[in-house]
């Protein structure tokens, strides 16, 4: 990744930021970087999942930590918590499809050739409609993407390829590719049906899609105060086996086969309307579930700049317990990594702020945030019912599983092309002598797997930061996550660097630092695809490369 100077932005941005460490530079430690992880990560905790008991403990102990800093409560009513409202929602019996047509009519029990979860938007579905085959079901127009394009789809089901096709940028890739069904709800279908490309069938069978929707784990979302579901989707999402999607293009002017080929070639296969309908009826059973976001505030010290928010977050939730475990066997995801290390970064870093000589000038705002492992949900909730107005907030940094392996000697920051935010993250590694490197696994799609996507949804300037593949680094992540990530082993008895997570509490306490002091906050690059879609009115700041 090139370089920029720091002329390249538009007005003062940055440039002028104060010194990063006013005062006597704060001690981070690894002795209390590893009690914060050691509690968190402890099996008295299960695995802290969304509405546990065990996940209570941990926010009282986040909230214990934010009073014994000094910070306000950032929360609702004065407290340090914003109680997230959730329905869980499990099928009740299995859902029925049956598809109409030139061959007549067949019938599909859940599961075999074609597979839904529980419903979030009505315990009772029972619905028809025509199938419109709409390419990727992405919307892009500005990067050639435009896949509704002379479609009518209202009150219709669209069926739609998995991925995407080559060539986006890999990020923008990752924002089509989540936001799929809010795209369809958005041109009015009631339903979207995943067809699989030969390379995602390879790589996902329907088989294991299947396996998974049918493991009885509840479908969370939260609620809001129309008491819709929050993420505002399609009614009802569901992937079609080969045989189903070859039966629900019969008799249309062109086989599954055949557009499956053109996709499989690279091409991207135009839209058209199909000759079946689908009926889909399904019955779920909603819980309510309730889970904070820990809020906590360090109160800038600029009267003009204090009103505004740097956001410093990591969220406290993870799995929980395994289900079906077998006797002996661990049962416990303790998290050690994902996610109880980057909270006890945010705390590190909070401690830093706390005891600093010169407080910040802008307000920090620590938010460990729950229910990320069900879909980004607390922040989502938070971002779209901020206790501060979201237009002071002005930047969110995430921190999600730093892998804590090994020395890290780069970092790399999900996002920080997009945004001035980018020059802040360069300016605090380099302080420390750490590299910025660029995304070296596009293909993980990170910049959309964790709690800042939320805010950049809502027009903040946001970023995750990791530790680099760099010094040995690409080999632990690699080994990670396809060893430990989302598994039992991901605990205390790991190797764990101490010596790295107070590094890395230092550099994200140097990062809101730049972005907390610095006279202009963050700006959206002119023409970013995410500034331009979820932050129109936002001043902007020019990219080293346009000038
Ligand atoms: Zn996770």
């Amino acid at each position: 990744m090139r370089l920029l100077p720091l002329a390249a932005v538009l007005s003062l941005a940055l440039t002028g930021a104060a010194p990063a460490q006013p005062g006597p530079a704060p001690d981070f430690s690894a002795d209390r970087f590893k009690s914060h992880v050691a509690f968190l990560a402890d099996d008295l905790l299960e695995g802290r999942d969304t509405g546990s008991r065990g996940h209570e403990i941990a926010a009282a102990y986040v909230a214990s930590q934010f009073m014994g800093l000094g910070l306000k409560p950032g929360g609702a009513n004065g407290s340090w918590y914003q109680q997230v409202p959730f329905r869980a929602a499990v099928l009740d019996g299995k859902p029925r499809f049956t598809l109409s047509g030139p061959a007549g009519q067949t019938v599909w029990e859940n599961g075999t050739e074609m597979v839904t979860g529980a419903g979030l938007d009505a315990e009772k579905d029972d619905l028809s409609a025509p199938v419109v085959f709409a390419g990727y079901g992405a919307e892009a127009p500005q990067f050639g993407a435009d896949d509704y394009k002379g479609l009518d789809v209202r009150g219709k089901i669209v069926a739609v390829f998995s991925g995407l096709p080559k060539g986006l940028p890999s990020e923008v890739a990752a924002h089509l590719g989540d936001t799929k069904s809010e795209v369809a709800a958005r041109h009015g279908a009631v339903g979207l049906i995943t067809l699989l490309t030969t390379e995602q069938a390879k790589r996902r069978p329907f088989a294991a899609i299947a396996a998974r929707a049918g493991s009885g784990r509840p479908t969370l979302d939260w609620v809001r105060k129309d008491g819709l579901a929050g993420s505002g989707g399609a009614r009802f999402t569901a992937t079609a086996s080969d045989t189903a999607a070859t039966a629900l293009f019969a008799g249309a002017p062109r086989s599954f086969a055949d557009v499956r080929a053109e996709a499989d070639r690279g091409a991207v296969p135009r839209g058209f309307g199909l000759k079946t309908s689908l009926r889909l009826e399904r019955q779920s059973k909603w819980t309510t579930v309730t889970s904070p976001e820990v809020i906590g505030i360090l109160p800038g010290s600029d009267p003009r700049l204090s009103n505004e928010y740097v956001i410093l977050m990591g969220h406290l939730d993870h799995l929980g317990m395994r289900r079906n475990g077998k006797p002996g066997e661990d049962l416990i995801y303790n998290g050690a990594l994902d996610n109880a290390a980057g909270v006890a970064t945010m705390l590190e870093a909070a401690r830093a702020f706390a005891g600093a000589a010169a407080k910040p000038k802008r307000s920090i705002l620590f938010i460990a945030n729950t229910a990320e492992e069900k879909g980004l949900l607390g922040a989502g909730y938070y971002a779209a019912n901020p206790t501060v107005p979201v237009g002071r907030i002005a930047a969110a940094v995430d921190l999600d599983m730093p892998l804590l392996l090994y020395r890290f000697t780069d970092v790399i920051a999900f996002g920080a092309d997009h945004s001035t935010v980018g020059e802040a993250v360069r300016r605090a590694a380099g302080e420390m002598s750490v590299g910025l490197s660029p995304d070296p696994m596009p293909e993980e799609n990170i910049f959309v797997r964790s709690d800042h996507y939320e805010f950049v949804k809502e027009g903040v300037p946001a970023i995750m930061l990791a530790t680099g593949w760099a010094n040995g680094g690409g080999e632990k992540w690699k080994a990670f996550l396809g060893g430990a990530y989302h598994h039992p082993n991901d605990d205390m008895s790991q190797p764990i660097d101490w010596e790295s997570g107070a590094r890395f509490a230092r550099l994200n306490y140097l990062i809101a630092r730049q972005l907390a002091d610095a006279p202009q906050r963050p700006l959206w690059y002119r023409g970013d695809y995410f500034g331009d879609a979820f932050a129109p009115g936002q001043p902007r700041a020019v990219r080293a490369a346009a000038r």
